[in-house]
């Protein structure tokens, strides 16, 4: 009989937080779990869902334009913010009741309230202390913004989902998955965009063609995508927000979305304390059981700063319950995450890049495919589509493959199936087609092209 309240107390109910919880309960550990704001965490409340919503609402101005083509006349449109915001929130709020009925009917205690960390197996939540055996930290993380002038006028992404006017004019900094998906939702839903990225090209550690194509295909549809722009400071001049560019030039809209990256919440936990150690970028430091330097105190998902995925944090936190209250599975395996960003096009990659292929494995082939996809040779619109495999030469192995494009990452789902599976260009070439999509595309690229991307590369 465990001299604890607790086999496991949780904090943070996220993604992970959440399987974490209701796996060990289910394998029979008396689990609590606290949570200060919503169930479900991030992805539910403020980031995939609410923003995937956001991005089916906007595509509907291209679909109108795509449907007069095939025949249809659409009528005057005109899009509501409001109405999107409340149907979205009715189905967060929707989405935080299953989450919370998730919990209880697997038999984990709920605690509202802001946790902090004690001792090895102390926590104070709610006003009280409770014990337990093992402390899971699952806190998630925050966006973060950098040190300038007047960040308080720049919006955050958490922001985007409740904001009471939709602006008209928008400025995103930054160049990673956030900024390149709100980019294309406020342009999609009617505002004018552009788009300032600090480098020489957006979306670094995808491969360079698709970070390329991208850029192409969301100028052609009007966002305003600027490269090497880095703004030093925001004023706010009466109603509108004004970004001075280091170049000297200022750029006035009526939000400024500050995309920047997110940093790990471990503020106010007393995990220091404690003798938890961070990484220099906040991070807690875990080892490959996810145990901190605290061994009794755990950590998961987008607080170790890892991956920072849903489905990983899921994957996580699935490890450790078993791992805690099962039998230990084989380590967490960190290879081949699929992944996708919902720009317009989409765009999703799994496996390596051409530049990483080339660094660890040597010479490889490589193969694209550019179209135009069937349904737009009769809309008129010119969007293109992009797709990419990179194979080990020597093996045979498809080792990455990368698309941009409507469904990327409903295509590139099933491929990272095969490709974890170590399938060969061969198998790849004898699997049958559904014709016509534009996935077939994947398993009937037959040549390569790899002397004239050599040649591009050197
Ligand atoms: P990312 O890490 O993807 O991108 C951050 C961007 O901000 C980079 O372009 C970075 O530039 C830039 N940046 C960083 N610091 C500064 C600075 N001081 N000034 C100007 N620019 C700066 O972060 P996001 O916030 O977009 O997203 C966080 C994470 O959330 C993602 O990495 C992803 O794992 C996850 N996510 C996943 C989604 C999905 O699966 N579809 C959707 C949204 C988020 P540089 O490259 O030069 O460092």
């Amino acid at each position: 009989m465990s001299s604890f309240d607790y086999d496991l107390f949780v904090i943070g109910a996220g993604s992970g937080g959440v399987r974490a919880s209701r796996i060990a309960a289910q394998l029979g550990a008396k689990v609590a779990v606290a949570e200060d704001r919503f169930y479900g965490g991030t992805c539910v409340n403020i980031g995939c869902i609410p923003k995937k919503l956001f991005v089916y609402a906007s595509h509907f101005s291209e679909e109108f334009e795509d449907a007069a083509r095939f025949g249809w006349t659409v009528g005057e449109s005109r899009f509501d913010w409001p109405t999107l915001v409340a149907n979205k929130n009715a189905e967060i709020e929707r989405l935080n009741g299953i989450y919370e009925r998730i919990l209880k009917n697997a038999g984990v205690e709920i605690i509202d309230g802001r946790a902090t960390v004690v001792d090895a197996h102390t926590v104070e939540v709610a006003g009280r202390q409770v014990t337990a055996e093992h402390i899971l930290v699952a806190t998630g993380g925050k966006p973060f913004l950098p040190d300038i002038r007047g960040r308080e006028h720049a919006a955050i992404s958490d922001d985007m989902f409740y904001l009471e006017e939709f602006p008209k004019r928008v400025v995103v900094v930054g160049g990673g998955y956030i900024a390149v998906e709100f980019a294309g939702i406020m342009k999609g839903l009617g505002a004018e965009v552009t788009q300032l990225y600090r480098g020489p090209h957006f979306l670094r550690g995808f491969d360079d063609d698709l970070r390329h194509f991208l850029a192409t295909e969301m100028r052609k549809k009007g966002i305003d995508v600027r490269f090497n722009s880095t703004v030093e400071c925001i004023e706010k001049r009466g109603g509108e927000v004004c970004a001075e560019l280091s170049d000297g030039s200022e750029i006035a809209a009526d939000l400024i979305l500050y995309a920047t990256g997110r940093v790990a919440k471990t503020e106010g936990l007393g995990l220091e304390a404690v003798g938890v150690e961070l990484a220099e970028n906040g991070a807690i430091k875990v080892d490959e059981a996810f145990r901190t330097s605290v061994p009794s105190i755990h950590a998961i998902g987008d607080v170790i700063d890892r991956v920072q995925l849903t489905p990983v944090a899921l994957g996580e936190g699935m490890w450790l319950a078993r791992h805690l209250f099962g039998e230990t599975p084989a380590p967490f395996d960190y290879a081949d995450i699929p992944s996708a960003v919902f720009s317009q096009p989409a765009l999703a990659s799994v496996g390596l890049t051409e530049a990483q292929a080339h660094e660890w494995h040597g010479e490889m082939d490589v193969y694209i495919s550019e179209f135009k996809a069937l349904k737009h040779t009769l809309s008129g619109s010119e969007e293109r589509s992009f797709m990419k495999l990179i194979v080990d030469k020597a093996s045979d192995r498809v080792v990455g493959a990368h698309m941009a494009g409507p469904e990327a990452s409903e295509i590139i789902q099933g491929l990272a199936i095969a490709i974890k599976m170590g399938a060969t260009k061969a198998q790849f070439d004898a699997t049958v087609g559904i014709h016509p999509t534009a996935a077939e595309e994947f398993v009937t690229m037959r040549e390569p092209v790899v002397r004239a991307r050599d040649e591009a590369a050197g």
